[in-house]
C-alpha cells in the first residue's frame, strides 16, 4: 500500500498541516507529489495537494483506520523540492501550509469541486479552458496528382492557399467561404491531411521597439566580466550561493543575466528570471526572446488565464527553460532550475500582499539551496538586507557575494542630477507645478530635438497636509511621524499613538502653518492631468506629449503602444506615474524630471527613505543613456533630506550611514464588524506577543492602534507592530501569537512578516 500525506485546501487555521491518507492500487499509477486529489474529512470530501508519498505506514498511523484518497483531481503541478520549499514558507511566514503550497498549483485552478449529477466524478472549477486544440490542414503527397473538378472552386480556392503551407482551419474559414466543408471533402480523397496542434496561448506580442533586441556587444566591461566569473563559480558550487550584482543604471546588467542564462542552459539547466510586473514590457521580455527565442515562457497578470496556463504548461512539458515573468514565475514548475534571476531585487512589488505574504527575495533563496542553484539579484540600489549580508559574506548557511559595476559601456555616462527646493521657488512667486529650472530645461531638450521624461511620483498618496511656502508637514511630537490629514473631520490623526488634533486646512482662511504662519498650508498633490495641460502650455506647439498613467494604460496592449509611440517620435515627452521609472532603455532621452519627490517620505513607513531613493536612482537611471550626456531635475519640498543628497550625488553611502540600523518588522492587523471585540483580540495578541519577547534584546512590541485605513468595508481595523533583530524567528512568535488567540467569532486576522505595507 502507498501512503500519500495530503494538505487540505480549507480556509482555517485550526486544521493546518498535512493529512495521512491511503493510495488505493486504481489511483497509484497518476497521483504523485504535486497532484490535486480528492480526500474525505470527517463526511465532507476536500480538495488537498499531495506533497510526499511512502510506501511505509506513517507513524503514528494505524492503517486499517487510514481513509482511502477518493478522487485524483488535476496533475502534478510541483515536486518534492517545491512542497520542501512550501513547508518552509509556511512557518517562515506564520501562514497555512496549504496557503503556502497554492502559488506552485496550475494558473487558474480553483479549490471549487463540481459534478454533473450525483455519482459522477468531481472536477475542479478552472479558470481558463485549459489546453486549447486546434485542427490544420495542409497537403498530402496525394494532392500533386489531384485536380478538382470545374464546378469546386472551393477545394482548388482551398489547395491554392494550402500550397503555401500549412493552415489553420478557422483562419481558412475566414478567407474562404465553405472552406470547412471542402478541407472535410479533401481529407475524404486523401489529398489534404487534418491534424489537431496544441495552440499555445500568451507568445510573443510582435513590437516595433527597437530596443526589444538584445544585440551581443563587441565586448563586455571589466565589470561585467567579473560579474560573470562570480556567477559561474555560484552555477558550478550549485549550492544556494547569492551574488549580488550591484550596478549602476545602465551598466549592463541586463546582459550579464543573458550570458549567465546562456551558461546555465549550456549546462543543461534552466533559468528564471523575475522582474517587476511594471517593467514585464515587450522591451524587456524582447530582449529575452531576442536571445533565447521559443526557449522562453512568460508569466504574468496581465496575461488571460488561457495564456497564462499554456505558458506555464510549456514550462511543465519541459519546453521552454527560460522562465521571465513577475513574482510568481518564482514558482513556475521548472525541473531543474540552475540559475535565478531577480532584477532590481530591493523593489517593493516582490513582497505578496496576501496570504502567503512571502518575498520573493527570501523564497528564492531558499529554493537555490533546495535546488541546488545560483541566485543572481541585480540593482542599482541594492536593499539594505543584501547589502549588511553581503558584508557578513553569509546569511542563513550560504555564501553572499556583491559584485560592483560602476560604469556604463562605452561614452555613456551617469546624468548630472539637480536637486531643486520647491518651497524656495513658492516665495519666489512661482505658482507652476514646474520650477523655472525644469520648465527651461524641457524648453531647452525638445529644442534640440531630444527626448524628456516626466514622473509624477503617487506611489503611497496619503492624505497629508503641506506648507507650500516652508515645506513643513504636521508631524505627530510624540511618535515624529507625518499626521494624516482627515477632511471629513478637519483633523489631524497619529496612527502609530492614535492622537488627534482639529485643523484648519487652506483655503479655509483661519488657516495657519505652525512652522512659519503662512496661510498656503493645504491638502497635497497633483495629478498627471494638470501637469500634461501646463506642459502643453509652455512647450512651443507640435510637440508630442505622452501620458501614461493608471487611465491612459487600462487597455491591453496600451502600455507598449504608448511606448512605442514614445520611440517613433522625433521629439517627445512622456509624462507618467512611476510605472516609467524602470526599464525603459530609450538613448535619446537627455532630461528626466521628477515633479514631486516627497511623496513618499511622509508615509508612516520606516522603509520610506530607503523607497523615495531607490525610485528616483531608478527614473534618473532613464537619463543619458546613449551617446548624449543626461540631466535630471529633482523638485521637492525637503531639499535638505539624506535622500535628496543621495541621488544628487550618485551615493548610497551616504544613505547608509544616515539610516537606522536593519531590523524586522512584523505586522499582525486584526479586523471585524464590532469595534469592541477588535480592540480586545488586538490587545490580546499584542499581550501574548509581549508576554513571549519580554527581556529578550531586540525586540519591540508597537501598539495595539488603529490602522491608517481604521475603517473598511464597515470592519474596523487595528495592528500590532513587532520589531525584530535581523536572525530572529519573527514567523515562529507571530504565528505561535496568532494560533493562541484561537478563531474568535467575527475577528479576522492576517499576519505580515517582513511587512512592506503598514496602512
Ligand atoms: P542595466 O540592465 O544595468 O540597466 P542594460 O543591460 O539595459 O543595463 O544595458 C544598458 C545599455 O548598454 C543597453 O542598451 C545595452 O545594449 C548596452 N550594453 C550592455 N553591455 C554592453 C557592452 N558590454 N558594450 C556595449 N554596450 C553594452
Ligand atoms: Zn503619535
Ligand atoms: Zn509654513
Amino acid at each position: 500500500m502507498i501512503y500519500a500525506s495530503v494538505v487540505l485546501d480549507i480556509p482555517t487555521r485550526a486544521i493546518d498541516g498535512a493529512f495521512d491518507y491511503a493510495l488505493p492500487p486504481e489511483l497509484a499509477d497518476t497521483v504523485r507529489v504535486g497532484s490535486t486529489v480528492l480526500v474525505p474529512l470527517g463526511n465532507r470530501q476536500v480538495v488537498g495537494y499531495v506533497v510526499a508519498l511512502s510506501e511505509e505506514p506513517p507513524a503514528g498511523i494505524d492503517p486499517a483506520k487510514t481513509k482511502p484518497v477518493s478522487q485524483d483531481l488535476a496533475a502534478p503541478a510541483f515536486d518534492e523540492g517545491a512542497a520542501a520549499v512550501a513547508r518552509w514558507m509556511a512557518r517562515e511566514y506564520a501562514c497555512p501550509l496549504a496557503d503556502a503550497v497554492r502559488p506552485f498549483l496550475a494558473p487558474g485552478q480553483k479549490v471549487k469541486v463540481v459534478r454533473d449529477a450525483p455519482g459522477e466524478p468531481w472536477r475542479l472549477v478552472q479558470d481558463s479552458t485549459g489546453a486549447v486544440d486546434e485542427r490544420w490542414a495542409g497537403l498530402t503527397p496525394a494532392a500533386a496528382d489531384f485536380a478538382p473538378k470545374k464546378n469546386a472552386p472551393r477545394q482548388r480556392a482551398v489547395i491554392e492557399a494550402l500550397a503555401q503551407g500549412p493552415q489553420r482551419v478557422a483562419e481558412l474559414a475566414a478567407t474562404i467561404p465553405g472552406a470547412v466543408s471542402a478541407v472535410t471533402a479533401l481529407a475524404k480523397r486523401g489529398v489534404v491531411a487534418v491534424e489537431t496542434r496544441r495552440h499555445v496561448r500568451g507568445g510573443a506580442e510582435a513590437t516595433s521597439l527597437s530596443s526589444a533586441q538584445a544585440p551581443r556587444p563587441k565586448q563586455l566591461t571589466a565589470g561585467q566580466k567579473a560579474a560573470l566569473a562570480v556567477i559561474d563559480a555560484a552555477l558550478e558550487a550549485g549550492a544556494g550561493d547569492v551574488v549580488l550584482v550591484d550596478g549602476v543604471t545602465g551598466s549592463g546588467k541586463t546582459e550579464v543575466y543573458l550570458d549567465a542564462i546562456e551558461h546555465a542552459l549550456a549546462a543543461g539547466r534552466g533559468a528564471l528570471v523575475l522582474v517587476p510586473e511594471i517593467s514585464l514590457t515587450a522591451q524587456t521580455v524582447g530582449r529575452f526572446r531576442s536571445r533565447f527565442g521559443d526557449d522562453v515562457a512568460v508569466l504574468h497578470s496581465r496575461l488571460s488565464a488561457g495564456e497564462r496556463f499554456d505558458q506555464w504548461d510549456l514550462v511543465r512539458q519541459g519546453e521552454a527553460r527560460v522562465v521571465v515573468g513577475a513574482r510568481s514565475a518564482l514558482f513556475a514548475p521548472l525541473a531543474d532550475p540552475g540559475l535565478i534571476i531577480i532584477d532590481e531585487e530591493h523593489e517593493g512589488s516582490y513582497k505578496q500582499d496576501k496570504s502567503p505574504r512571502y518575498h520573493a527575495r527570501e523564497v528564492a533563496a531558499r529554493m537555490a539551496r533546495e535546488r541546488g542553484c545560483a541566485l543572481v539579484l541585480g540593482s542599482a540600489t541594492p536593499s539594505l538586507e543584501s547589502l549588511g549580508r553581503c558584508r557578513d559574506g553569509e546569511y542563513r548557511g550560504v555564501k553572499w557575494t556583491r559584485v560592483a559595476m560602476p560604469e556604463r559601456p562605452g561614452a555613456s555616462r551617469l546624468p548630472e542630477v539637480r536637486v531643486i527646493d520647491m518651497a524656495e521657488q513658492f516665495r519666489g512667486g512661482g505658482r507652476s507645478v514646474f520650477s523655472a529650472p525644469l520648465a527651461d530645461a524641457l524648453r531647452e531638450t525638445v529644442g534640440r530635438g531630444e527626448k524628456a521624461v516626466l514622473m509624477l511620483n503617487r506611489r503611497g498618496f496619503a492624505n497629508f497636509l503641506m506648507c507650500r511656502e516652508c515645506g513643513c508637514v504636521p508631524e505627530c511630537p510624540h511618535c515624529s511621524c507625518a499626521l494624516t490629514y482627515h477632511e471629513r473631520g478637519h483633523s489631524l490623526v497619529c496612527h502609530t499613538c492614535g492622537r488627534c488634533w482639529p485643523v484648519r486646512a487652506y483655503p479655509d482662511p483661519s488657516c495657519s502653518c505652525p512652522n512659519c504662519g503662512s496661510r498656503y498650508m493645504g491638502a497635497y498633490g497633483v495629478g498627471t492631468q494638470r501637469v500634461e495641460d501646463e506642459l502643453r502650455m509652455i512647450l512651443p506647439e507640435g510637440v508630442q506629449v505622452i501620458r501614461m498613467d493608471a487611465d491612459t494604460t487600462r487597455a491591453k496592449g496600451a502600455h507598449q503602444k504608448l511606448l512605442e509611440a514614445f520611440d517613433a517620435a522625433d521629439s517627445a515627452v512622456l509624462v507618467g506615474t512611476q510605472m516609467i521609472a524602470k526599464g525603459l532603455d530609450f538613448p535619446e532621452v537627455t532630461l528626466v524630471g521628477v515633479i514631486n519627490a516627497d511623496t513618499m517620505l511622509k508615509l508612516p513607513d520606516f522603509r520610506a527613505a530607503e523607497r523615495t531613493y531607490d525610485l528616483l536612482e531608478q527614473v534618473a537611471g532613464r537619463a543619458g543613456r546613449g551617446e548624449r550626456p543626461g540631466q535630471v531635475i529633482v523638485q521637492t519640498y525637503w531639499a535638505t533630506h539624506p535622500a535628496m543628497r543621495a541621488v544628487e550625488g550618485h551615493d548610497r553611502e551616504l544613505e547608509d550611514a544616515g539610516y537606522p540600523p536593519f531590523s524586522r518588522l512584523g505586522n499582525v492587523v486584526l479586523w471585524g464588524r464590532s469595534d469592541k471585540d477588535t480592540r480586545a483580540a488586538s490587545a490580546k495578541v499584542a499581550e501574548t506577543i509581549r508576554e513571549n519577547v519580554t527581556g529578550q534584546a531586540g525586540w519591540e512590541v508597537l501598539g495595539p492602534t488603529d490602522c491608517v485605513k481604521a475603517r473598511a468595508k464597515d470592519f474596523f481595523r487595528r495592528h500590532v507592530m513587532v520589531k525584530a533583530p535581523v536572525d530572529a524567528d519573527l514567523g515562529g512568535v507571530l504565528g505561535a501569537a496568532a494560533a493562541s488567540l484561537g478563531a474568535p467569532k467575527g475577528i479576522n486576522m492576517s499576519v505580515d512578516i517582513d511587512a512592506y505595507d503598514m496602512m
